[in-house]
């Protein structure tokens, strides 16, 4: 069986590990290749070859650092299709899905391409007679990026690109279950021109990641994943004196009111519901329907599930397996709950017939009705293809539910009310907030984040919170001497 080594000083690094964990093929529900699994030892080698790395490279000159994203871009951009069958094979996300991650990681790193205006400080001149004030950006040292199974590159771009123009090295520690994509990426950088040292990658579990949590030559920290563990990271990292940003897992509601075009309002919440088969953080998985729309958008939904095919994702499904068995076990144990909790299972994705392998972790699209929020099916991430509804009698009612949610991360309304879309925008405790849009993800230049439970941290994910949390800013007070400056002044100067 292929084992998937880890990246280190610009090779592959075998470690000293003899843990490996599986990765699956989950269209066919075959094992496709182990990872290994790094020890505190081999994290430690990782962790020596950054810092090694990391003088020569904060000293390399803005032009060199924005013409190497250039390249990386480029090479990105004419192999992409390599890529997102990479994520195919071991997420099992549609092709077109998986080019549209590809695509969304990308905007990362042209923004990235500009780093030379974003690492810009400020200047005052003459804040005292003959003196100047001002600051410079300069980079951290050795940064940690923990991430998730369901965005393998997407996630991992939207943190290194920064981290790495901006003068950083790295240590990527990507998810065990999809690992593949992060060695290729790395590998595409040093084809880029990236010296190595500057990013490494290691696989691993909770050993590897406690290990970079510890490493007293790691300087920050960011994560993505579900909450529980974003908690642990942020307690720890910051408990060890790192900077730390620790993305958390979400609940996403879309409140639909009566005024809304009710077609459009369906295509939607198929498209934020089910894409991914429900494995996004920005996934709606909550529908929110103002009465009296419920059962008339209930109609319009489910004609669409009808349509819907599921199967292996190279070949022009509209929806993929889930990540793992034991995932796709998880999730389907929601629709018992619901029907135990008095909901209404108005279409079942157990049965499904998916055009894929017998084995595969197949899971259709499921729709539930009437969904109480005391129910853990409201309550849970359940991260699947499974779309509660939940009833309510006005804008306030929805909005009251949405906001004592303990997670924050993506929310929309759907509505022709500007004035309401206004109130809404200003009165929801969510971080990413659409109007008339179900995935807000903010694109590169704005930064991606969300409130609450969906965000351990002060700061975001790419755009100017990126540059922000990779940097440290210095402030430098100058004056030029010359023999009008004489004197003894014991007082802080007035002019
Ligand atoms: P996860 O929390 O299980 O794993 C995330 C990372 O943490 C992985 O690299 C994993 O190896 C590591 N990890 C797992 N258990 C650990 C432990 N006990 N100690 C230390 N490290 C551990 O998350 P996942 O299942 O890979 O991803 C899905 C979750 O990520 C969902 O909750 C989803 O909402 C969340 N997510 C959030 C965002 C966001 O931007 N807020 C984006 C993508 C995914």
């Amino acid at each position: 069986m292929d084992i998937l080594d880890h990246w280190v000083s610009g090779a592959s690094f075998a470690g000293t590990s003899t843990r490996t964990s599986p990765v699956y093929n989950p269209a066919e529900g075959t094992v496709s290749r182990e990872v290994r699994l790094a020890t505190v030892a081999d994290v430690d080698t990782a962790v020596a070859s950054a810092k090694a790395a990391f003088p020569a490279w904060a000293e390399t000159s803005l032009a060199k650092r924005q013409s190497i994203m250039f390249s990386f871009r480029e090479l990105l951009n004419a192999r992409k299709t390599e890529l997102a069958a990479i994520l195919t094979n071991e997420h099992g996300k549609v092709t077109s899905d998986a080019l549209g991650e590809v695509a969304r990681g990308m905007e990362v790193v042209e923004w990235a391409t500009s780093i030379p205006h974003l690492m810009k400080g400020e200047h005052s001149e003459n804040v005292s007679t003959g003196v100047d004030v001002y600051s410079v950006k300069q980079p951290l040292g050795v940064v940690g990026i923990i991430s998730p199974f369901n965005f393998p590159a997407m996630v991992p771009l939207w943190f290194f690109p920064v981290a790495i123009a901006a003068g950083n090295t790295v240590i990527l520690k990507p998810s065990e279950k999809d690992p593949s994509a992060a060695i290729w990426m790395a590998k595409l950088l040093q084809e880029a021109g990236l010296p190595d040292g500057v990013l490494n990658v290691v696989h691993g579990d909770k050993e590897s990641v406690d290990a970079l949590l510890e490493h007293k030559d790691i300087s920050a920290v960011s994560f993505v994943g579900s909450t529980p563990i974003a908690k642990y990271i942020y307690e720890n990292a910051a408990k060890n004196g790192k900077r730390v940003q620790a993305l958390g897992g979400a609940k996403n509601h879309m409140l639909v009111l009566p005024d809304a075009d009710l077609d459009l309002v369906a295509d939607s919440a198929v498209n934020a519901g089910f894409g991914s088969a429900g494995e996004r953080c920005m996934a709606i998985s909550v529908v929110v329907a103002v009465e009296p729309v419920a059962d008339e958008l209930i109609e319009k939904i489910t004609s669409r599930l009808a349509g819907l095919t599921v199967g292996d994702g190279t070949r022009g499904c509209d929806m993929g397996p889930l990540i793992t068995k034991e995932h796709r076990d998880k999730v389907a144990s929601y629709i018992d709950i619901a029907t135990a909790d008095g909901a209404t299972v108005v279409v079942d994705g157990r049965g499904v017939k998916a055009d894929g392998g017998t084995d595969g972790f197949w899971l259709g699209p499921t729709l539930i009705d009437g969904v109480s929020t005391d129910s853990d099916v409201y309550k849970h991430e359940i991260f699947g293809p499974v779309l509660s509804v939940v009833r309510v009698a006005s804008y306030d009612e929805g909005v009251a539910i949405i906001n004592a949610s303990p997670y924050g991360n993506g929310t929309a309304i759907f509505t022709n009310d500007g004035g309401a879309a206004r109130r809404f925008q200003r009165e929801i405790e969510v971080g990413m907030v659409g109007i008339n849009v179900p995935i807000p993800v903010p694109v590169g230049y704005y930064s991606f984040g969300g409130w609450k439970d969906s965000l351990f941290g002060d700061t975001k994910a790419y755009g100017a919170q990126a540059v922000q949390f990779y940097t440290r800013e210095k402030a430098i007070t100058s004056r030029w001497l010359d023999p009008s400056h004489g004197g003894i002044n014991l007082g802080f100067p007035q002019n």
